[in-house]
């Protein structure tokens, strides 16, 4: 897969070696001990917001690994199967990849070219390391709500999973016959842990309307009885946890809508 560089105005091929990249300008960024590649310019990496944090990504790979976000990981590979492509063949991007449990999971399930882009270290450090790159797979550190460093039309399908979304930037990366499929949290995803749920599937089309047409949408739902660690977990992997009071066992709720786009 051709990356290009992140740096504004440059966005030159880079060239990579085991222990960098490096683009014609002379822009270089690092290849991490565990495989990723981290394309952060100094001032993103100073920056006080880099997304998930430690503890968030290994709450949150804890619940993955208790198997409560196993249906929600059905639900993903089902649409993805329904469309009329090679899923094998196909060449995916995972935005917002976090520690790689979708794509990483997805891509062992079916085998196609994995590609996961978020700006977070210590997320793409844990899926470098559960999902080692490799020919088919590879795990990028970058801002992408700026710019996706890749060229344009590069994957068959682009995933946005609970992350932050850029029309544009997805719609340039995308194959004129490629598929986008975000992921929301739905309305009663977490309730027990919240006050409200909010419904973002409308307006979310309404942002992707220049770019993209809407051809599929369901809801998946699910609910595990978990213990007060896990609830805690919860609470650890979400951005703005709404209790103060310690965590009690309970039965908890997790949904996403899921939205499936063909490109205008
Ligand atoms: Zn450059």
């Amino acid at each position: 897969m051709l990356l290009l560089c992140p740096v504004r105005g440059c966005h030159r091929a880079l060239t990579r070696d085991a222990r960098r990249a490096v683009c014609p300008q002379g822009h270089s960024f690092d290849v991490a001990r565990s495989g990723y590649i981290n394309l952060l310019q100094p001032q993103e990496r100073r920056s006080k917001h880099p997304g998930d944090t430690v503890a968030a990504v290994a709450a949150r790979r804890r619940l993955h690994d208790r198997g409560v976000t196993e249906p929600l990981l059905r639900g993903i590979a089902e649409m993805i199967a329904a469309g009329p492509s090679d899923v094998v063949g196909d060449v995916v991007l995972d935005a917002g990849c976090g520690d790689g449990f979708y794509l990483g999971s997805l891509a062992r399930q079916i085998g196609f070219d994995a590609h996961g882009v978020d700006i977070s270290i210590p997320a793409v450090d844990a899926a470098a390391k559960r999902y080692p790159p490799g020919e088919r797979m590879e795990w990028i550190v970058a801002n992408a709500d700026r710019f996706l460093p890749y060229a344009d039309r590069s994957f068959s399908i682009v995933l946005s999973i609970t992350a932050r979304m850029n029309a544009g930037e997805f719609r340039r990366v995308l194959r004129n016959d490629g598929r986008l499929l975000v992921a929301l949290a739905a309305p009663e995803d977490l309730i027990e842990l919240r006050r409200t749920g909010r419904d973002r599937g409308d307006r979310t089309v309404e942002t992707f309307a220049n770019d993209f047409t809407l051809v599929d949408r369901r809801r998946v739902t699910t609910s595990a009885d978990l213990d007060s660690a896990a609830v805690q977990d919860v609470l650890l992997s979400i951005y703005r946890p709404m209790r103060a009071r310690p965590a009690e066992a309970m039965r908890v709720t997790f949904s996403l809508d899921l939205l499936l786009f063909r490109p205008r």
